[in-house]
């Protein structure tokens, strides 16, 4: 399976990566579907959509105050390096991830977009004008922005639309892009749950990196079960050794 997707990666003069939660499960995030993800103990409407913050902010905070703990301690792994190696190895590579943790920001990658925003960055419900998240105990919870309304964090919770500025670019990117690796993702969170089937439409190739099938398994043309962990560096050894 390794071969083939190396034969196809050899292939191609673009690529596209999506990565999901499954990238960073290995460096000890916690995934939201799959083995041990968050939704076995919690309720994603409890928690990840606009109508919870509305109702209790605080819990809905105080949840994301967890995950940051979790990520503050948290470091990339060979997975997100190997997406890193990738960007270097071709000269036209994007990366689209799901990911809301930074941890692909933190290997440098250059060319890539957080469609679903990041959770160091938080917004004012009001003016939603952004910033970053100061690393100092907060005095109330949630915070307030100087125009007294509510900040919250600057991510897209089920139930909202992605910004459509990161939509027309991840459609431009998807348009002119040959190949696409789907990587740890479950495949069930739309739209970049369609971005797969988009590609295999236009006549490009999906190489999928899963520890399980997901609904992208059947339409990519290799599907390899597995850790990103452990097949990404292998795939990168492997195209080093061509390239
Ligand atoms: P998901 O939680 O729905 O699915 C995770 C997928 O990763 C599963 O299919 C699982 O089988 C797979 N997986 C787990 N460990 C893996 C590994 N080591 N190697 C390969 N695959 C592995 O995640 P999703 O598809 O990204 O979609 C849900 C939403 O979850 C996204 O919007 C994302 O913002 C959010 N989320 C992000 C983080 C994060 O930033 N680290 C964490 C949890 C959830």
């Amino acid at each position: 399976m390794i071969d083939a997707a190396i034969k196809i990666l050899k292939e191609t003069s673009s690529l596209l990566v999506i990565t999901g939660a499954g990238i960073s499960a290995e460096s000890g995030v916690p995934t939201f579907r799959g083995k041990d993800g968050l939704w076995q103990n919690y309720r994603a409407e409890d928690l990840a959509t606009p109508w919870a913050f509305e109702r209790d902010p605080e819990t809905v905070w105080r949840w994301y105050d967890w995950r940051r703990g979790i990520i503050k301690n948290a470091e990339p792994n060979k997975g997100h390096i190997a997406i890193k190696e990738l960007e270097e190895l071709y000269e036209k590579f994007f990366l689209i991830t799901q990911n809301v943790d930074g941890l692909h920001e933190r290997t440098g990658v250059k060319n890539m977009i957080e469609i679903h925003g990041n959770l160091w960055r938080v917004r004012c419900t009001r003016e939603n004008k952004t910033f970053v998240l100061p690393d100092v105990p907060l005095k109330e919870i949630p915070p307030r922005c100087s125009c007294g309304a509510l900040v919250r964090p600057d991510v897209v919770w089920f139930g909202e639309s992605i910004p459509v500025e990161l939509m027309n670019k991840a459609y431009s990117i998807l348009e002119s892009y040959e190949t696409l690796i789907v990587a740890g993702t479950s495949g069930v969170v739309y739209p970049v749950a369609s971005f797969p089937t988009f590609m295999k439409s236009k006549g490009g190739k999906v190489i999928e990196i899963n520890l399980e099938k997901t609904p992208i398994s059947s339409i990519a043309d290799i599907s390899i079960i597995g850790k990103t962990g452990d097949i990404l560096p292998e795939v990168v050894e492997g195209l080093k050794k061509i390239f």
